[in-house]
């Protein structure tokens, strides 16, 4: 006989119309395994460990690269083909794509939905909106760019774009400093700065609170994350390529940075992800 309890919330899926509130998912204890319907997804919670795997995928920029950028440049691109690919991948394998914001509050809960996923984009470039975004739209799949605020023109994403997206429920927008700092490298006080002021401007503009950073370049060490702590950042993230995260260090998580190489059913099919224990 089925186990009839089991711990679990819904997130209804309406195509076309992402203005759902995404930040508190109502947890509900059910007394029967409801099916899976087109607007309803049943997801089993996990405890989180001290130790805990998540794939929290890094990307750039979608689309085709201009011909005018090297060929180390061009890496940072990914074709339409495969962003939309890595959509299906995760749709078709039930993965929950996490906000950043409601990743945040899961880790406050202390545990996270089964077969979680979190995709991130870093900079904010123009092509997530005219490429990547409708992309998001069509799968209903939640993503989270980092901005450098203070980088403005054409290639970029504007104030009204980022907010357009921030509205409709399915990007969440987070910081990456302001003018891509190498946080290793300037003063404490130049590094405070980058920090606080990125912050600033998205929670004005956004009416959010901004708890995320995503370092430039990866770069990060020890002051650093106490520097972000500092500015009021809870969770930091580097680009070393691991799955396995601490909780005890959310200053530290880590990213898969995706290239065009990528093999998104390699990096989902490893098996600590469905070895965590079930509430
Ligand atoms: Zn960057």
């Amino acid at each position: 006989m089925r186990k009839v309890l089991s711990i679990f919330f819904f997130i209804f899926v309406f195509s076309g119309c992402s203005s759902v509130p995404v930040s508190n998912p109502e947890v509900k204890e059910e007394a029967s395994v409801v099916e899976n319907s087109a607007v309803e997804k049943k997801i089993n919670l996990v405890e989180l460990q001290d130790s805990f795997f998540i794939p929290i995928l890094a990307l750039h920029h979608v689309g085709n690269p201009p011909a005018s950028l090297s060929d180390s440049a061009k890496t940072w691109y990914i074709s339409e083909e495969k962003f939309e690919n890595i959509l299906r991948v995760i749709e078709d394998n039930d993965y929950t794509a996490l906000s950043m914001t409601e990743f945040l509050d899961f880790l406050r809960q202390k545990k996270i939905p089964e077969k979680s996923i979190v995709l991130t984009f870093d900079d904010g470039a123009k092509d997530f909106y005219e490429v990547a975004f409708p992309l998001l739209q069509k799968y209903n799949v939640k993503a989270t760019m980092h901005i450098m605020t203070g980088v403005r023109g054409d290639d970029w994403l504007s104030a009204e774009e980022i907010k357009e997206m921030h509205d409709t429920g399915l990007v969440d927008f987070e910081s990456h400093t302001k003018y891509h700092a190498y946080l290793t490298r300037i003063s404490r006080d130049e590094a405070l700065v980058e920090l606080q002021k990125s912050k600033e401007y998205l929670e004005s503009i956004l009416e959010k609170q901004v708890e995320v950073i995503a370092y430039p370049f990866g770069l990060y060490n020890e002051d650093v994350k106490d520097i972000a702590r500092e500015a009021g950042y809870k969770v930091g993230l580097t680009i070393k390529g691991n799955i396995e995260q601490k909780s005890d260090d959310l200053l530290e998580l880590h990213r898969i940075i995706i290239t065009e190489y990528s093999n998104i059913e390699e990096i989902l099919s490893i098996e600590e992800v469905d070895k965590m224990p079930k509430l």
